[in-house]
């Protein structure tokens, strides 16, 4: 296939944090709002059932602004801002905070709601991702129109579509017409669309490249398109310039790259001092509990049951032993989990002081696709035999891990980060 012949789709969710913000708290619409506060900024619900909410001014602390809605941001307030600086530009600004577990909740469901059109998705963080529409039958304006539609209907909150030949474009694009946006790109829109624009809009071209750019009279992606190009050479190299020249032509030939699964999930710790088996057993329950807890947060945040319950114990001598057990259904709560766990751990002879302990879910599925009907009881165990078994594997590399992450960037090529 041509490069000329895909038709990619760049979705953003339109202000999406605030968004739902404003969809749990509506009487805040048309507010200045800013949301990072911590719990003591969450609103306190009165005797007659209103709330009252916090104001920046009456905040005090290091914190920073994740987020604020046009309202606040009119007002000069932008994120990544220090909170006393924002109280001072916008003290009657409502205050909120920050509830990544909601808006994990909200990027579920609108990703799940485009899911079901194709499963040609690429997961771009939180709040956007890239769908190759190609061989979805259809106009693309129906189709964005659509899956719009589709996000609108399982979040309530709008979203903001660009479809273009490739993914620079489409990303670019996705912002011309926010909020609630829906806009086509093709190559011929180029000069009147993509020129103008200030060459930050280019996802790749970060704020160092762009201060460079600007000391070469190179403000717009078309002063970049008219730019010579043994100029931009000399400047940023052969292969970021050559890279330059191509984006300024809207080419990209990056292919929509479908996000894979995460195939296990663990939380794991390394004790301060190792701890005995026996003498120092309060200690140990409490550090097991408390990491079944922090994995069966995981799971819930992400949207995952596991079904195989693995344990890492890591011996003084640094002798690491794992095992793990296949349930008859997969679970996420951290009663569950311990459960297993305790199992696995009843396995392994405890000779030595320990000096690391962890716990893994793997064999992951959706726990919205797991059966209802299969709800887990605990003593449920069948013991897979042997095949989690083995001493000295060592899962390097993975403490505290959570599995899946959330892009963060989108930046082109490294070292440039948007
Ligand atoms: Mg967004």
């Amino acid at each position: 296939m041509t490069a000329g012949s895909r038709r990619i789709a760049h979705l953003d969710m339109d202000a999406f944090y605030a968004s739902v913000e404003l969809l749990r708290y509506p009487e805040l619409r048309g507010q200045a709002v800013v949301i990072g506060g911590g719990r003591a900024a969450a609103p306190e619900t009165l005797p007659d059932g209103s709330r009252r909410f916090a104001r920046l001014r009456d905040y005090a602390g290091r914190g920073v602004v994740t987020t604020s809605t046009y309202e606040a941001r009119a007002l000069g307030v932008f994120s990544a801002m220090g909170m006393m600086k924002a109280a001072q530009l916008a003290p009657d600004a409502v205050l909120l905070p920050t509830d990544f577990d909601s808006y994990r909740h909200y990027s579920r469901l609108f990703k799940t709601a485009v899911a079901a059109f194709t499963a040609q998705i690429e997961d771009r963080g939180i709040d956007e991702i890239y769908i190759d529409l190609t061989e979805i039958a259809g106009a693309s304006p129906d189709i964005a129109a659509r899956i719009k539609r589709a996000v609108h209907a399982a979040t309530g909150l709008t979203c903001s579509i660009c479809v273009a030949p490739n993914k620079l474009l489409a990303k670019i694009g996705s912002e011309l017409d926010k909020p609630d946006g829906l806009t086509l790109l093709t190559p011929a829109d180029i000069p009147l669309r993509i020129w103008p624009l200030s060459v930050r809009k280019v996802n790749g071209i970060g704020p160092k490249a762009s201060e460079k750019l600007a000391g070469l009279g190179i403000l717009t992606v078309g002063d970049l398109a008219a730019a010579d190009a043994g100029l931009l050479q000399t400047h940023f190299g052969r292969s970021y310039s050559g890279w330059l020249v191509e984006a300024a032509q809207g080419r990209d030939d990056r292919p929509v790259v479908v996000s894979s699964e995460p195939k296990s999930m663990s939380r794991e710790t390394t004790f301060e001092r190792d701890l005995h088996p026996k003498g120092d057993r309060p200690a140990l329950s409490a550090a097991f509990t408390a990491l079944c807890v922090r994995l069966a947060d995981d799971l819930r945040r992400k949207g995952y049951v596991g079904q195989t319950i693995g344990l890492k114990l890591r011996f003084d001598d640094f002798r690491t032993v794992t095992r793990d057990v296949t349930l008859l259904a997969p679970i996420g709560d951290a009663a569950g989990i311990r459960h297993a766990a305790t199992e696995c751990l009843k396995r392994i002879p405890l000779t030595r002081r320990l000096r690391l302990l962890g716990v893994r879910a793997s064999s992951l599925t959706r726990a919205d696709e797991a059966h209802a009907g299969h709800r887990p009881v605990q003593g449920e165990l069948s013991f897979a035999p042997g095949a989690g078994d083995a001493d000295g594997a060592d899962g390097a590399g993975d403490a505290g891990e959570a599995g899946h992450a959330d892009g963060a960037g989108d930046a082109v090529l490294p070292g440039d980060p948007d």
